[in-house]
This record gives structure tokens, sequence and C-alpha cells, in this order.
């Protein structure tokens, strides 16, 4: 099942005589979900597994997940897998499941990303003079679940790459055991 987010979030909503400000603190809150679309807006799976791994090489993004079905409200096992950008100080990690921390593009001068290069619940966020900052009719279940749902068709690629880094570490670790 294709997750469907209106249209209307897919402008932009930052508002620098607001946002600059405040400081950013949505983004030392927690960063923002990229989606599917941020990645290939005709959500090529070929394409969006390139970009994520891309992503992934470049240190500055990680695959965090739900747990269990984000399509169901019952608990169950299992995890569904999105990206995001890395939390500060976690660079490099593939996979990332803390919540809590600052975004690794945020800096005092506001995010390093151009707006379109966002993801896309950043760009959903709408600035609040009154610190009520809130996100638009659709986005009722919340950003990460969202976006586990967004994912859901990708999940075997984005399983690989986790499988991947891990492979990567674990083989880094034994070589540098024997030095
Ligand atoms: S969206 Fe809200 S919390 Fe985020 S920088 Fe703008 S005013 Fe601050
Ligand atoms: S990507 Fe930019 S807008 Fe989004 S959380 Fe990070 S610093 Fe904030």
């Amino acid at each position: 099942m294709r997750q469907t987010i209106p249209l209307t979030v897919l402008r932009s909503s930052a508002n620098p005589s607001v946002c600059s400000p405040c400081g950013g603190k949505c983004c030392q809150t927690m960063p923002g979900c990229v989606f599917p679309s941020d990645l290939d807006s005709q959500l090529r799976p070929e394409v969006v597994a390139d970009k994520v791994l891309a992503l992934l090489e470049s240190g500055r993004y990680a695959l965090d997940w739900w747990e269990g079905n984000p399509f169901s409200d019952h608990a169950c096992s299992g995890r569904a897998y999105f990206l995001r950008p890395a939390i500060r100080g976690s660079e490099g990690r593939w996979t990332d499941d803390s919540w809590g921390g600052t975004c690794t593009f945020h800096s005092a001068q506001g995010c390093a990303l151009e707006e379109p290069q966002r993801p896309l619940e950043c760009r959903a966020l709408v600035p609040s003079p009154h610190g009520a900052c809130y996100k638009p009719e659709g986005w009722e279940a919340g950003g990460r679940r969202l976006a586990a749902q967004a994912w859901w068709e990708y999940q075997e690629t984005l399983q690989m790459f986790s499988e991947l880094y891990w492979e990567t570490v674990e083989v880094r670790n034994q070589y540098e055991g024997h030095l």
C-alpha cells in the first residue's frame, strides 16, 4: 500500500522570520523523516535504492525504524525501516533507532540543506511565532509512522543495507582485533 500525503505539505512551510529567532528548536529535538518521494518523485525502486545507499555512505543519514507493522495498531514483532538525517555525534552509523538529539545538518545559521533537499517531514512543519508549530492535516499518525508506511515497499532494500552495514562492522572489528 503506497502512503499518500496531502499535496499541501509538498510546499515548504519554512518561515525565516519565525524560525531564525527560534534557532531551530525542532531540529535540536530530532531530525525530520525522509520519504521515498524526497529521493525520486516517480518512486522508482532502483533510483530510490541508489540514493539511499549514497546518503548512508555520506555518513549523514541513518536507517531508523518503527517497531512492528506501521499499518497496524496491534503490537507485533518486526521493524519497518525509514530514512532520516543522522543525530549529531552518531554520524557514520547506518542504523540508529535512538530518539532525541540535534540533527547533523543543524547549525547556528539554520539548516545546512537547501529547502528542496530537506526531508518531507521538515518541510511539512508549519512554524508558529508562539511556539505552537504544527503539522497540517494528514500527519496525525506522526512522522515516524507515516515514514515507515511510505517506505513499506522498500523494506527489503533497507533491510539489505542494514545487513550490509553490520557485516562491514563485523569485518572491521575482526580485522582490527587482529592488528
Ligand atoms: S518550525 Fe518551529 S520549532 Fe522549528 S525552527 Fe521554526 S519556529 Fe522553531
Ligand atoms: S534536515 Fe534541516 S530542517 Fe530537517 S531537522 Fe535537520 S536541520 Fe532541521
